[in-house]
């Protein structure tokens, strides 16, 4: 019988760390009783280590299931040097590997087999699996078998069948960075896993310093910060194939050492540049969402989103890419109201059902509502979570750190509240900002909204800063902005406090610059 100070013993013998991270030990005694485990823990956690240690201390051979080929290259390569057995089955192999590494496999010659999903699809392999012992099967990136996670795949979920019919394997784990309470509900359904053997570290990342950065010059903000950051490693996420070229195009024009990355490029190339960064040939990687899940490279600095991404989901675990050491680290998203419309259209493209479609508006939502909160950014990402654990501010993201007095907008506030009750709750923020400015704009008034005793009274603003101020309002949990592609405001409870009991309003609110667009022809 397998002890838990034996995993303590090849975690310095094997690895060379003296002691388990937080989580770490509880997976391990977990999956040493060989129970149905659910390891969450945030990138840079230490969750290879949760399934390799009991792979090598339990007999038989832990079945590894990864969704990139460049991952499982680099977790074999890893654990070869530590002079463990490994291997790895994808389609990269020639058919002469391919054969050599199955009849290893049947011969029990390796501790771990890492394979992708559609593996099991493959009669060969099937057979060969249920034919030798198995120690466990691990679910890496564990959030892929969700269809409420972010990353959905399909061939992840449509093995669970495949596995069950395999009698033999004693207990199954899976990982995530990523999960929502539907996705760790959706897990622990799917295979089995109870809630006293989820272990859940939060998400809590404080060595990560958030910046929200509005109305700048996208080329402007990157060029200046990567020229003040040349020692150091960084990821700058790109919205588009378009943009990752553009802004990669305008780095090296300045004589940056980039790299760039997107799922249109050949294969050959993608590894080609993907090596260039991970070696530091390449300080600067300039890519699409294609890149990065899997990326063992714990000394980037920093992690700038071009534009806002499609949910906090995605944003939380692309920005934790920076400081998987633990060391200080940037994430800064440059928001323009633009990248809504973006998001909304990829939505609308989509091939996903009504339903999905409203799922992915509430959580695009959510992520708008961060480019608008006044909370700090950490906490109102791991409240997003609903992570139990520490609720203190971090102090260091923009907001946290944003001197802006609060000032008292309530009568503001309840000019917005009113007008949207007269407009039947039935419009989104860019009318009800044009009906309280007093524009005279078409719209207006043809539902004859000039006519309201709401119109103009905030016309001493601009009618951005009016919409600025209703996202804030929505941002705040003040206005309900439903959901959808056309949302259409709604007084929530708290407003209703406002206008009826004079709830006070107490608000951050800066001065709104113009974003800017950027013109890469021009730079
Ligand atoms: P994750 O998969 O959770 O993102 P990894 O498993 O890649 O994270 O681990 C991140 C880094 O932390 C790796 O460099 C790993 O070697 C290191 N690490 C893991 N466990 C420990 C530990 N107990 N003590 C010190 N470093 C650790």
């Amino acid at each position: 019988m397998v002890q838990f100070n034996d995993a303590l013993h090849i975690l310095k013998a094997y690895f060379g760390y003296d002691s388990f991270r937080d989580g770490q030990a509880d997976l391990i005694k977990s999956s040493l009783k060989q129970e149905n485990t659910l390891g969450i823990m945030p990138t840079g956690g230490g969750k290879s280590i949760c399934y390799q240690i009991p792979g090598i201390l339990l007999d038989g051979t832990a079945v590894i299931i990864s969704p990139l080929i460049s991952l499982m290259k680099d977790q074999v390569d890893a654990l070869e040097t530590y002079g463990v057995k490994a291997t790895f089955i994808n389609s990269s192999l020639d058919k002469e590997t391919y054969m050599t590494r199955m009849r290893a496999i049947q011969e029990g010659a390796y501790d771990f087999v890492y394979v992708a999903p559609e593996r099991f699809d493959h009669e060969w392999f099937f057979n060969v699996i249920q034919s030798i012992k198995i120690s466990f099967i691990a679910f890496d990136e564990a959030h892929c078998i969700s269809q409420w996670g972010h990353d959905f795949r399909p061939s992840y979920r449509s093995i669970i069948h495949r596995i069950q019919q395999l009698h033999h394997v004693p207990f199954m784990m899976a990982l995530t960075a990523t999960a929502t309470p539907e996705v760790i509900r959706d897990i622990q359904h799917l295979l089995q896993i109870s809630v006293d053997h989820t272990i859940n570290t939060g998400f809590r990342r404080e060595n990560l310093h958030f910046h929200l950065l509005k109305g700048q010059d996208k080329s402007t903000f990157i060029t200046d910060y990567v020229k003040n950051h040349t020692q150091e490693s960084g990821i700058i996420y790109c919205p588009t194939r378009k943009t990752v070229e553009q802004v990669h195009g305008l780095l090296i024009k300045k004589g940056f050492k980039a790299a760039y990355y997107h799922a249109g490029l050949s294969e050959d190339k993608r590894i080609l540049e993907q090596n260039r960064f991970i070696s530091d040939e390449r300080t600067i990687m300039v890519a699409t969402n294609a890149f990065g899940m899997g990326i063992d490279k714990s000394n980037v600095r920093y992690v700038i989103h071009h534009s806002m991404p499609m949910n906090i989901e995605a944003y939380y675990q692309e920005a934790g890419r920076a400081g998987r050491d633990g060391e200080p680290s940037d994430c800064i998203l440059m928001y323009n109201p633009q990248d809504v419309q973006l998001q909304k259209f990829l939505i609308e493209q989509s091939k996903l059902d009504d339903e999905k479609k409203q799922l992915e508006y509430k959580k695009l939502q959510a992520m708008i509502n961060y480019c608008h909160t006044n909370q700090c950014l950490l906490v109102y990402m791991l409240d997003y979570f609903n992570d139990q654990f520490s609720k203190d501010d971090c102090m260091h993201c923009s907001n946290c750190t944003d001197t802006t007095e609060r000032t008292d907008r309530t009568v503001d506030a309840q000019k917005v509240f009113s007008c949207v009750i007269r407009m039947n709750q039935r419009f989104g923020a860019t009318l009800t900002a044009k009906v309280l400015k007093g524009s005279k704009d078409q719209k207006v008034r043809q539902f004859k909204f000039d006519q309201l005793s709401t119109y103009g009274l905030l016309k001493h603003l601009t009618e951005k800063q009016i919409v600025q101020f209703i996202h804030l309002l929505i941002a705040e949990g003040y206005l309900s902005p439903g959901e959808g592609q056309y949302p259409t405001l709604k007084l929530t409870e708290k407003a209703v406090k406002v206008l009826k009991e004079h709830a006070p309003v107490w608000l951050k609110t800066p001065v709104v610059k113009e974003a800017a667009v950027t013109d890469y022809n021009a730079t």
